[in-house]
């Protein structure tokens, strides 16, 4: 089976691990070094960006996630997520680092303050069935992107889901809905890496 593993230093953890198994992958927290080494993808849930940060710094996990996401292993990042695997943030606070992984600069909290949160349909390039609904929760944009990075989706004029070969980010959170099609997406592109790499 694929393992795919969320990343559970601070966030919206299980909901994820619970849109990973209805997407049927076996899903597993991850905090230290030895779980990320186990795992075929990651999810970073959302949350809180600088928190999530300092705690893998803290866990010993910045460098080793770094090491694997530029190695390949996919990737995906809601909101907080997000932030995280943005290349660049526009206003990072001190102390904040990112993992990177997308040539994208990224907003933090662009849509505004925690009650200018807001649902909206989302059409997403690559899913099916029509627009999924966004969950905006102090949502980041992405500001621009670089010639790597592909646009799957906009709101309002604002990017709001992006892909960069095996990196997924979108601004708002599809494991709070109970439509699992973006996490389908993304089991999908574990078991194209892993299908990819047992081939070699
Ligand atoms: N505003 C948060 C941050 O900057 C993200 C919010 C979220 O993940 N829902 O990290």
């Amino acid at each position: 089976a694929l393992v795919i593993g969320v990343l559970a230093l601070q966030g919206d953890v299980r909901e994820h691990l619970i849109a990973l198994a209805a997407a049927d992958a076996v899903a597993r927290p991850v905090r230290r070094p030895e779980e990320l080494a186990e795992v075929d993808g990651l999810i970073v849930p959302g949350g809180e960006s600088t928190t999530i940060s300092k705690l893998a710094v803290l866990f010993g996990v910045m460098e080793p996630l770094r090491a694997r996401v530029q190695a390949g292993m996919p990737v995906y990042g809601t909101c907080a997520g997000m932030i995280m695997l943005a290349d660049k943030i526009l206003d990072p606070r001190s102390g904040q680092e990112t993992i990177g992984g997308i040539d994208m600069i990224v907003r933090r909290n662009a849509f505004g303050r925690q009650n200018e949160s807001f649902e909206a349909a989302v059409d997403i390039a690559g899913v099916e069935g029509g627009p999924v609904e966004g969950v905006f929760i102090r949502a980041p944009w992405v500001e621009s992107v670089g010639a790597r990075a592909e646009v799957l989706a906009e709101h309002e004029g604002h990017i709001v889901a992006v892909r960069q070969g095996n990196a997924l980010a979108t601004s708002f959170h599809p494991e709070l809905t109970g439509d699992h099609r973006v996490h389908a997406l993304f089991v999908d592109m574990v078991r194209e890496n892993r299908d990819a790499a047992g081939a070699l």
